[in-house]
Order: C-alpha cells, then structure tokens, then sequence
C-alpha cells in the first residue's frame, strides 16, 4: 500500500507535470509518440500543442476530448487554488473480486489519484467553492465506495463551510468490482445533497462525455443547474439494451447532450473554453462573492 503523503506527492507532482505541459494524465507517451493527433470527429490533425492551448477541443470542429481530473483543474480553476481535500478512500473489496486491490493499487501509482473521484477545494475566477472531478481513467470513473464516501465527505464540508460545490462527471456508472456496495453510493451521494439543497447549499453539476449508470442515476442528476459540455454522451443504459427492452429504434442523437437539452433535462450546453466564465458567472448570480486573493 503506498503511503497517503507519497501519493499525494504524486498527485501534486502531476498537477505541476500538466501545467509544465498539459497533457491527458494517465496516458503515458509512447515511444515515438506522434505530435500530431488525428481527430477521431473530423479526422483533421491538430499538434498536440495547439489542443493544449485550445482545451483539448478540436479547433477544425469542436470535438472535445475527454481530459482527466487534474488537467480539468488546470484549465477551470485558479492558478495554485486547489487544496483536496483528505477523502480517507476506504478499502471495500466486498466481494473479494480477483486482482482488485492490486489493480487499485497500481492505478493508484500510476495516476496520482487514490480513486476515481478527486475533490477539493478551488477558487474559480476568484470564487470559492468546493470542487470534485470524476477521471475516466481511473476505472471508467466508476463509483465505488470511496467515491461515495469522497463525495458526501466534499458535500458536508461545502455545507460547514457555506460554499457552493461544483461536481464533474465522466462515469461507466457503478462500479462493478463493489457489486451491491457500489449501488449503495446512489443513496448515500443523493442523501448528503439532499441534505445539503434543504439547508440551501448551491450545486452545480457539469456532464462530461460519458456519465452513464449509477452515477447518472444519482448525484450527477441533481444538481440545481445542470451543464453538460458538447456531444457528451449521458444515458443510464447503453442504447443496444434499450432497444432490445423496449423493442424499438431509438431516435437520432438519443443520450447525446444537445438531445437531452432539447428535451428539457438540462439547463445549457457550454464548450470547455467558456466553463470557467459561466460557472463564475452562476456563483456571482447565486450570491457569492468573488475574492481575489488566495
Ligand atoms: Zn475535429
């Protein structure tokens, strides 16, 4: 088991590594690595600098590629703001699943994180606020107990401390590998913000491609503003399983983000380059008040 400080090291080494040169976490160069990536929307290359500078959105057609929880921090918050906050991530292996600690063990080596969720708290132009980010590279982002537990835990404290909190999701949902524990996250996340929106704390939650399952299920769907960056995929079942249950063709763009405003479940589609001024725009709306100094 690596020890907390160490890994916190690691994480804060990363933070550093991406702002040096921000990068996709959790994807190691290769040897020979190209400096051109090829969009896989469009198709047109962009060097790998140019996707930096743009957020990692496609400057030919806007594609934006999923990015991991300590690049998002980098573009969103400000500069040398972010404290996480200690989660404690139990250990739950409740079903004694082949290779599992081992696997959240070398995961954990590799992406600085201790597990899928990583939370905080940030200034956002100025705006205090307590932050969680959800990396699909860290088992698909999917909710075991400790992101459960790291989620309630950022939501009691934005309640102590009377700040807003601010979740991005990218999730397969729960996580298998927990079995019946993992499902049990659904009540225990909407049970603290049920907690926390009664005693008239602000959330806002940001769906990010993809957020499916357990965790569209729950926290990611209850927020009192629901964003979504374009084209993310959101859905709880994948579309095959749909149509075979229901026994009919799904229409076009069914789970997509553009679908889903249409139709009423969000509130706005906003491009990666324009989140970090419309979510300090909402805190200011909702009564918050910018500082400027850390
Ligand atoms: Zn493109």
């Amino acid at each position: 088991m690596t020890d907390p400080i160490r890994r916190r090291r690691l994480g804060l080494q990363r933070l550093r590594d991406i702002r040096r040169k921000p990068m996709e976490p959790a994807v190691a160069p290769s040897e020979g690595a190209e400096v051109f990536r090829a969009c896989p929307k469009c198709g047109e290359s962009s060097s790998k600098l140019k996707l930096n500078e743009n957020q990692m959105v496609c400057p030919a057609c806007g594609y934006h590629y999923p990015i991991g929880a300590y690049y998002r921090l980098h573009i969103l918050v400000d500069r040398g703001s972010f404290q996480e906050l200690d989660g404690g991530a139990p250990v739950a292996d409740p079903l004694d699943f082949p290779n599992y600690p081992d696997k959240l063990e070398a995961l954990r080596e590799k992406t600085g994180l201790r597990d899928a969720l990583l939370t905080g708290t940030c200034r956002i132009d100025g705006y205090r606020a307590v932050i969680g980010v959800l990396d699909g590279s860290f088992l698909m982002g999917s909710m075991g107990a400790a992101v459960g537990e790291r989620l309630a835990l950022a939501v009691e404290y934005a309640d102590a401390h009377h700040l807003p909190l601010i979740v991005f999701s990218a999730s397969g949902g729960a996580r298998m590998q927990e079995g019946i524990v993992s499902l049990m996250q659904m009540a225990k996340t909407s049970a603290a913000l049920a907690r926390f929106s009664e005693r008239g704390g602000f959330y806002l939650s940001v769906f990010t491609h993809p957020t499916t399952g357990g965790v569209t299920a729950s926290f990611a769907s209850l927020g009192d503003v629901l964003l979504a960056e374009p084209g993310a995929l959101i859905g709880f079942a994948g579309p095959r399983v749909i149509e075979q249950t229901v026994g009919q063709k799904l229409p076009e763009g069914f789970q997509t983000a553009e679908y889903l405003e249409e139709h009423g479940f969000l509130d706005q589609i906003v491009d990666r380059r324009a989140l970090r001024a419309t979510i300090a725009q909402l805190l200011g709306l909702h009564g918050y008040k910018r500082r400027r100094t850390l």
